[in-house]
């Protein structure tokens, strides 16, 4: 049988870019279909984006901090047009990055929304495509709560193009995106309350890391509020929004921002006319080798709902490919994986918790260290940066690590290295530190904190 394409990849994201890219370089013919933004949700709504905005919400601490620097800065303001649009302008610049990749490695691009008709055949706005195989890499899309008034409320996709930037944010939700948000809003100027119905955010971190943000957010200005859900929006004459809370109380905001999940944006998208599962989170079943149960159709990325990281959809597409086209047995290693929360300080951590460690390890040694950074004894600032190593006292092997402060993602990312390599506490204490910095900490922590089993 003659297909149009050896590969039909759905979605120019993290995972469809870089499978199409690299299928094609083996040898595959490869059409890409994207119906918004090349480079998907990290270049365009994501990752990159929100990480300007919060390096450009830092800057208000840097600020505050100066004058214990001996800088007198006196007048200073915030231009939010000017960050919101120097943004968009690095990201068209990275979309055009993204079709010169693409066409460089000869993948056919093909503007607009891909519907599934058969196992081997793809509809683009009214053009049929056959494939030998099919990869969905469709990504989700940010669920916004079905309260009355929900049309009031944003998503991050709406706050990254916000036309005025609000005085006073509520931001819904106790996950690494509402947290993210929170601190960009506050750094940026706007009065920020978190809502979030649980007892407390960040779930699945290690509870004093969680304990030690929730503290240092609060100093920064954050009104963070848990046990606490919106009942309704509603927008007042005055074009301000009236919020309606569980407990009764009701709170006037400028802007109300929902990061309360994604959902894999499968709808529509035709699978019913396959043989491939989805599961009730509405993310595709797949095999180890990312197989869905229809065999010519595949899925990576955040569709599968496995991690929701653009490094492992890119690990992911990555490996689908290398397997089906230059026969290499798929490697993705989910363990160990190092995550950054981009809160306000940074939140990093590889590893176990100590709440997942002691049901696992039957005797464990926990390092923890608070202190002042260096540069707050001249900044005037109150912040704190903590670090935590849990380790194996039986094999003496270093099982989670995490970090909150300044620069956390960057000083983990060595550290998950040494991690994945097996390092023990032994390896950690004879490492000879950077001085001065911060991550020295790390290899001059002598006394553990507490002895578990
Ligand atoms: C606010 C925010 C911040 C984030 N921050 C980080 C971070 O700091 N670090 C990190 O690792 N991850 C972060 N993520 C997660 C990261 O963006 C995702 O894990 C990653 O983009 C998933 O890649 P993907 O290839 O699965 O899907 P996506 O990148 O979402 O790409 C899917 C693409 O498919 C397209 N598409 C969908 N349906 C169709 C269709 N039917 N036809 C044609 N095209 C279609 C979409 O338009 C999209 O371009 C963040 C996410 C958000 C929302």
């Amino acid at each position: 049988m003659q297909y149009d394409y050896d590969l039909f990849v759905i979605g120019a994201g993290s995972g469809g870019v870089r499978a199409s890219r690299m299928a094609s370089q083996l040898g595959a013919k490869v059409a890409v279909a994207e119906d918004l933004y090349l480079g998907g949700t990290c270049v365009n709504v994501g990752c990159v984006p929100k990480k300007l905005f919060v390096y450009g919400s830092h800057v208000s601490e840097e600020i505050e901090a100066a004058a214990g620097f001996g800088w007198n800065i006196d007048q200073v303001e915030f231009n939010w047009p000017t960050l919101r649009d120097n943004k968009t302008k690095e990201i068209q610049r990275l979309n055009g990055i993204y079709k010169n990749i693409l066409s460089g490695a000869g993948v056919e691009l093909i503007e607009g929304r891909a519907v599934i008709k058969d196992a081997h055949t793809v509809v683009v706005a009214g053009r049929e495509f056959s494939a030998e195989r099919i990869l969905v890499a469709v990504g989700g899309w940010p669920k916004v709560p079905d309260i009355p008034g929900a049309e009031h409320i944003i998503s991050s996709n709406e706050a990254f193009y916000l036309e005025d930037f609000p005085k006073r944010v509520m931001v819904l939700g106790g996950g690494y995106i509402a947290v993210e948000f929170a601190g960009i809003f506050n750094g940026l100027g706007a009065q920020t309350q978190l809502i979030y119905r649980g007892p407390m955010f960040l779930r699945g971190f290690d509870e004093e890391v969680r304990a030690h943000v929730k503290t240092e957010m609060s100093q920064k200005g954050i009104n963070l509020r848990f046990n606490i859900n919106i009942v309704s929006v509603s927008k007042l004459d005055s074009g301000e929004l009236e919020v309606k809370l569980t407990d009764g109380t009701k709170s006037i905001v400028d802007c109300v921002m929902a990061a309360t999940g994604r959902t894999p944006k499968t709808e529509g998208l035709g699978l019913e006319n396959t043989a491939a599962v989805i599961d009730k989170r509405g993310c595709i079943e797949v095999n180890d080798s990312y197989q869905s149960a229809e065999p010519s159709v595949y899925a990576v990325g955040d569709v599968i709902g496995r991690m929701e990281l653009t490094p492992v959809a890119l690990a992911e597409g990555m490996a689908l490919v290398r397997h089906l086209y230059a026969d290499v047995p798929i490697n993705v290693d989910y363990d160990n994986i190092a995550t950054a929360v981009f809160s306000q300080p940074n939140i990093a951590t590889v590893g176990l918790t100590e709440e997942r460690a002691c049901e696992v390890y039957p005797q464990l040694a926990i390092y923890t260290s608070s202190f002042k950074h260096m540069k707050h004894t001249l900044s005037g600032l109150q912040e704190r940066t903590f670090m935590k190593l849990i380790v194996d006292r039986v094999s003496d092997r270093v099982i989670g690590c995490h970090m909150v402060g300044s620069d956390a993602g960057e000083i983990i990312q060595g550290i998950a290295i040494a991690m994945k390599a097996g390092a023990t506490k032994a390896h950690f204490d004879q490492t000879i530190g950077i001085h001065p910095t911060a991550a020295e900490e790390f290899v001059t922590m002598r006394e553990a904190t507490r002895l578990i089993g």
